[in-house]
């Protein structure tokens, strides 16, 4: 019998066994994928890489990891956080404990015995006291039920689930459905090889350069000089990054219209993220978050030389409503002769042909076809394993209207199940290392309490779920996301209930919530 079973052996799964290992507990790790690095295993698309710079976006419990690992780029590629995580299994000896190429089918709660059974894709029976759920909330690729897709004839590549041989496009027609984070990173890099390249979007995206470069040796010096106390800085940003810059003292539209353009400017140059947090309230203030809107606007203007194809680029949405994408040369690309812009915003796709498209009455050709239409968000990982808490209440039924939780962390009828960056937590908006840090101490000090004052279980009430909720809800409500139709909200599946999943009230005030459940005796938990 395990202490511990963790399903997934990405960034989440290998913190999550080395901090409850060394705690003395018996843990097992389930990947399903035959090797660990989890999102960086599988997003293996060409250009993928992260959009938080890798000093920030990295672990930070062991000093000598963190001295001693050099990133070559300020923004790190897939492979290298993908040799990083490698890395980490090796140095801290985690292999021994992690079954790869084995996919947790089921896991139900034996009330009986108060423990969680699970079984693999492998016929094998574990049994364990908690499990936690290292699964990722963008791990359930989403392939939209397009009629016809299967009979396309050429090769059908989906962003999420890539080939892990080398995908040669030279002198292919290839097409790109999709304009989020997936495709602004993967579109200038095919369209350097394809013969022709036809992107179908259906919404514009706010894409901001990333200006990755190799990393300034000066910086990596200074931050490393005292890593521990930029780390406890970064904790007490809102998004645990990006502590180096402050936001303007005044709120956006209090600053005079040439000041707040130099700001604006000042954060381009400096690239990623930074430019959402120029001023405090571009999230909260529809004008101010307009201001900022309207000059990335102008620069799609200013890069696109087609003024036509520059329009159709240009968002009507608000700014970081959905996820701002990070790109290296997106908007570019449209001036180059191979690359085609078609605009399904008002002309779904109708249907796949053997040798294409069909979208607003019109076929168009290609044969190639990827799919960058993103993931069944935050439920999608959950919902697709039989997974049943008291009753045999399964998941899917707990999570008919949305994914109810407590702390983001746990849900009603689910004892002794955790969850890590999953709805509820603010890890959607936090780099999100830090959020896994801070949810397996918490979920590691929550087991420690529970031996040490001889408790079976813990199991969040109906009451603060949905207390939880309801202040999830209303922090929602005071920004622009629930102001268009992103990921954020299910709203990119056909048919998932309409709910804001992530907590949008910053990574300190969220993680001082979680402290004060624990340190008033695990306060909105029954506790038997
Ligand atoms: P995404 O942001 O959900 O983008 C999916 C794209 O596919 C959207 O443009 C969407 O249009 C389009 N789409 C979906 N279904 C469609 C349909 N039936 N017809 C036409 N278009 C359709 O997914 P993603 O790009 O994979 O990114 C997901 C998240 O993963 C990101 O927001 C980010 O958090 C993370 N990510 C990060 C990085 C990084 O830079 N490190 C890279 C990739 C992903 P609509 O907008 O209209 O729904």
């Amino acid at each position: 019998m395990l202490d511990v079973l963790i399903v997934g052996a990405g960034f989440g799964g290998l913190y999550g066994l080395h901090k409850l290992r060394s705690q003395g507990l018996r843990v097992q790790v389930i990947e399903a994928a035959p090797s660990v690095g989890g999102t960086w295993w599988a997003n293996r698309y060409p250009g993928a890489r992260v959009d938080i710079q890798s000093l920030e976006y990295s672990y930070s419990f062991d000093d000598a990891l963190q001295q001693q690992w050099h990133w070559s780029e300020r923004y790190a590629s897939q492979p290298e956080l993908l040799r990083y995580a490698n890395h980490v299994a090796d140095r801290f000896d985690l292999r021994r404990d992690i079954r790869l190429d084995t996919r947790v089918i089921a896991a139900h709660f034996d009330e009986q015995a108060s423990l969680w059974r699970v079984l693999t894709d492998r016929d094998e029976a574990l049994s364990a006291r908690f499990v936690v759920m290292a699964i990722g909330p963008l791990s359930s690729p989403n392939t939209p039920a397009f009629p016809g897709l299967d009979t396309f004839t050429g090769p059908v590549l989906h962003s999420a689930q890539w080939p892990h041989e080398p995908v040669d496009f030279s002198g292919r027609d290839v097409a790109v459905v999709g304009t989020g984070s997936s495709a602004v990173q993967l579109i200038p890099i095919v369209a350097e090889q394809a013969r022709t390249l036809t992107v179908f979007q259906r919404t514009p995206a706010y894409a901001v350069p990333a200006h990755n470069g190799p990393l300034e040796p000066e910086r990596e010096a200074r931050i490393k000089a005292d890593y521990p106390a930029f780390r406890a800085r970064n904790r007490r940003m809102r998004a645990g990054f990006g502590c180096e810059l402050t936001p303007h003292p005044l709120p956006t539209m209090q600053v005079g219209a040439e000041e707040r353009e130099r700001q604006f400017e000042e954060r381009w140059a400096i690239g990623g993220f930074s430019l959402l947090g120029a001023f405090v309230d571009t999230l909260t203030d529809m004008r101010a978050n307009d201001a900022c809107a309207e000059f990335v606007r102008g620069k799609i203007r200013q890069i696109v030389r087609d003024p036509a194809v520059a329009e159709a680029l240009c968002p009507t949405h608000p700014i970081g409503c959905k996820r701002l994408c990070v790109d290296t040369g997106y908007y570019a690309t449209y001036n180059r002769p191979n690359v085609t812009l078609v605009d399904i915003g008002d002309a779904p796709i109708e249907r796949v042909t053997p040798r294409g498209l069909v979208s607003g009455g019109r076929e168009f050709g290609f044969d190639t076809l990827i799919l960058a239409t993103g993931f069944d968000a935050f439920t999608g990982p959950l919902t697709r394993i039989d997974l049943r808490g008291r009753g045999g209440l399964h998941i899917r039924d707990k999570w008919r209207g949305g994914p109810l939780n407590y702390l983001g962390l746990t849900v009603a009828g689910f004892p002794n199940l955790f969850n890590l960056v999953g709805a509820g937590s603010t890890s959607a908006f936090t780099s999100v290392i830090v959020a896994i840090e801070h949810h397996v101490d918490w979920i590691a000090g929550c087991v420690a309490w529970l031996d040490a004052h001889g408790h079976a279980t813990i199991e969040a009430t109906e009451a603060a779920e949905s207390a939880w909720v309801a202040y999830g809800n209303a922090i929602a409500q005071q920004t622009v996301f629930p102001h268009c139709n992103s990921w954020y909200l299910g709203a990119n599946i056909a048919g998932k209930p309409r709910m804001f999943m992530p907590l949008a009230g910053g990574f300190p005030a969220y993680a001082d919530r979680c402290a004060a459940a624990a340190r008033e005796g695990y306060a909105g938990f029954a506790i038997r």
